[in-house]
């Protein structure tokens, strides 16, 4: 089916989010349609999905089990209040996923986006450092090049500077670990670098610097958006260990990395470490609808919830947690990954994947390669005085020749639809190595 879509006559009134506004809308790219592992843009032409959209449809489009949940309880019962009120499918959705987080981390705040489970996050450390009468620990510690959405909280913590300088001071309360990017000791490494565990220690420094004042870390377990960096071989665990320590909650942005992405439900049963909250969107409703939520840890529910007097426990929450049609999606979205085990097609994929990633060593450019589950970025050389525009100007190749990728300055993310098979991959690397080369 190769269906023509209209070219809007207007493209001038959608501020389109993340984009060159000016340079898109003059050579405008418009997907109208997608199926299983493709988009089709308005012209008809096929394009493979090198990156799930933009990381979250990892059951593939299209897929009919959500699209029939989704319409039939559109028809059903549109909206109702989850503010001192309550419909049943919310409650199914947040025990479906609470079947999957890891142990102990069972109850389930529902948000919309991923920017607003790190905020909810965030509100919730405060809250729960309160209710156990630590009512200094008022500080979030994030990462440099750590991405957590674009709320207040998120983009405080959050060390991308580009996300952040266009906006003032932020939050007050706030400092950072050293990202872990390290390519003079890691490059080219598969899977977890050795090197680098002890750049949680910089944790302790904090500590020394800001005592008792610390509520909670965030950090994305496998950080996505800022280019692919796979944590160091340790380093999740020194600062499980080192939180503990020092009476600090550790948070999982798994926005990314949850719903099989690295080859487990979640990256904290991958990685090995379990945090005290989880933040999730993306891949939980596969994208259908817009969901996200934060998977909570009993202690924290309960301090804060059974803790409290009467009357509202959290004042917290919005209009659409738990939104009916979010809600049916999410389940018929877990009840896929379960059926088709999708984690485990990531983890049995991961090492054709892999090579395939790797194989791009040694064109011109490429400085690193790095790869878990079915995640790879390749960095690149960017030109001299020419940030992004390698990158860009690939990304454009790709796309021309049916290949959708994402880059991120000259980083180039891969992080295709979970049900991927070798010939995609193969079509996905070849593309993209005959563009590096021709970038050259
Ligand atoms: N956290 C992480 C780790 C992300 O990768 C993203 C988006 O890519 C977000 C938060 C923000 O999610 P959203 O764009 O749904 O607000």
């Amino acid at each position: 089916m190769n269906e023509i879509a209209p070219r809007p006559n207007n493209l001038d009134a959608f501020w389109m989010p993340y984009t060159a506004n000016r340079a898109y809308k003059s050579t405008p790219r418009l997907l109208a349609r997608a199926e299983g592992m493709h988009y089709y843009t308005n012209d008809g032409q096929e394009v493979i999905d090198g990156t799930a959209g933009l990381w979250c449809v990892n059951a593939g489009h299209g897929r009919r089990e959500i699209t029939e949940a989704i319409q039939k309880q559109a028809a059903v019962m549109d909206f109702a209040p989850t503010f001192q009120m309550g419909h049943p499918i919310a409650f199914q959705a947040a025990a479906k996923v609470a079947e999957m987080t890891p142990d102990g981390l069972d109850h389930v705040f529902f948000t919309n986006s991923g920017s607003e489970s790190a905020d909810t996050a965030l509100k919730i450390a405060l809250a729960y450092q309160r209710a156990r009468g630590e009512a200094q620990r008022v500080r979030l510690i994030g990462r440099e090049r750590g991405y957590h959405g674009v709320g207040f909280g998120g983009m405080s913590v959050g060390g991308i500077g580009p996300n952040r300088k266009q906006f003032g001071a932020l939050l007050p309360y706030v400092d950072h670990l050293p990202h872990t990017h390290a390519p003079e000791h890691n490059a080219f490494t598969r899977g977890q670098p050795a090197w680098g565990a002890h750049l949680a220690d910089a944790l302790d420094g904090l500590v020394a610097l800001h005592g008792d004042t610390i509520a909670a870390v965030i950090v994305e377990p496998l950080a996505g958006s800022t280019g692919v960096l796979v944590p160091p071989q340790g380093y999740l665990q020194r600062l499980r260990e080192l939180c503990d320590k020092h009476g600090i909650l550790l948070i999982f942005d798994e926005v990314i990395t949850g719903f099989g992405r690295i080859g487990a439900p979640f990256g904290a049963e991958r990685l090995g470490v379990t945090p005290d909250m989880i933040t999730m969107a993306k891949g939980l409703t596969n994208a259908a609808v817009p969901m996200g939520a934060v998977a909570v840890h009993d202690k924290i529910y309960s301090a804060i919830v059974d803790g409290a007097p009467a009357g509202i426990e959290l004042f917290h929450g919005y209009t659409y947690s738990g939104h009916p049609l979010a809600s049916a999606a999410a389940i018929a979205s877990v009840d896929l990954h379960r059926a088709e085990d999708l984690p485990g097609r990531a983890r049995a994929m991961e090492g054709y994947f892999e090579d395939a990633a790797h194989s791009l060593k040694g064109l011109p450019n490429v400085i690193d390669i790095r790869n878990m589950g079915l995640v790879a970025g390749i960095e690149l050389q960017g030109r001299a005085g020419k940030p992004t525009d390698r990158a860009t100007r690939i990304f454009h190749r790709c796309f021309d020749a049916g290949v959708l990728i994402r880059t991120t300055g000259d980083i180039i993310a891969l992080s295709p639809p979970l049900i991927v098979e070798k010939p995609h991959v193969d079509r996905i690397f070849g593309t993209l190595a005959d563009a590096i080369r021709a970038e050259a």
